[in-house]
């Protein structure tokens, strides 16, 4: 069985999207959680889980040298264009680019060149089922090969467990993380705030989902703290053919939720929040995943 990709986006930071995806996830049955942020994965601290099995993710390459064969002749500092072999002939591999030029043209074949070692990927049996997620180290670069890896990982395992779904977390922004993640979704769920930015952002990450021709559907987050920019985010949305979910109001309450590391129908009983995204969510599965 194929499983539905549902992709949860928001243009920018701090809108809540986490928040909100946790929310979802805690109702929908019979899916595996993803989350696509590799820079700040933010799902697994919501959902209280166990590490099954985890393995490095590489990408590019690195040089490395044997110092047994090294005599010391100096070529490959003179041929590296990125300064990353200093004056005792040392490699600094985070400033190798993995070029190769410095490995081939050591007269003493003293060089090679290795994959390089640039994240993590976990897979994780949470409270609320099977989850994946992965970090990449500090200062790589290549977060969107390390999310199509990641997806690609969770489909396996879905169709493995024959889950009906999967809820891709996306990473903020419009970059390459986010066009990572949109590859393969079958419907996107927008979250914004309704802030001037976060109009701005949205109307980005619409053009982008549009671009690659998928359904989506649009969630805003603390909508009564500016209803005038609500409406118009509102209408920006529904101008370019997104169905409207809902409205989720401001409450304290979900800040403690997240301090505490909860989805928030897990804390808040009842509430105007909890009410809202449970409306959401029933008109979400209604709607956009059959
Ligand atoms: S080119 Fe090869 S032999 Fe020469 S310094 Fe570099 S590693 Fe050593
Ligand atoms: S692989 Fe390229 S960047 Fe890295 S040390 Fe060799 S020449 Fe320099």
């Amino acid at each position: 069985m194929k499983s539905k990709e549902i992709l949860i986006l928001s243009g920018k930071g701090g809108t809540g999207k986490t928040t909100i995806t946790g929310a979802l996830a805690y109702w929908l049955e019979d899916k595996i959680l993803v989350d696509a942020d590799v820079d700040a994965s933010n799902l697994p601290l919501l959902f209280a889980h166990q590490i099954i099995h985890q393995e490095p993710f590489k990408s590019g390459f690195v040089a490395r040298k044997d110092e047994d064969l090294c005599t010391s002749c100096g070529i490959c500092q003179e041929k590296c264009r990125f300064g990353a072999i200093d004056e005792n002939f040392r490699i600094d591999p985070l400033a190798c680019e993995g070029c190769g030029v410095c490995a081939w043209f050591c007269p003493e074949k003293a060089i090679t060149m290795e994959e390089k070692e640039v994240g993590e990927i976990f897979y994780a049996e949470s409270n609320h089922g099977p989850l994946i997620y992965a970090h990449l180290y500090p200062g790589e670069e290549n977060s969107g090969k390390l999310v199509s890896e990641v997806k690609k990982k969770a489909k396996e395992w879905a169709e493995k467990k024959d889950l009906s779904y999967i809820v891709v977390d996306g990473s903020p922004g419009i970059g390459c993380p986010v066009i990572a993640s949109i590859s393969g979704a079958d419907v996107v769920l927008l979250v914004a705030e309704p802030t001037i930015s976060g109009l701005h952002d949205l109307e980005r990450v619409i053009a982008l989902i549009k671009h690659f021709r998928l359904p989506g559907a649009l969630v805003i987050n603390k909508a009564d703290l500016n209803e005038q920019m609500a409406q118009k985010i509102k209408a920006a949305a529904q101008k370019q053919g997104l169905a409207i979910l809902g409205e989720v109001p401001y409450d304290p309450q979900v800040f403690q939720a997240v301090q505490k590391g909860k989805p928030i129908p897990d804390i808040i009983d009842q509430s105007p929040v909890v009410e809202a995204l449970k409306e959401i969510y029933e008109k979400f599965r209604q709607n956009c995943m059959d």
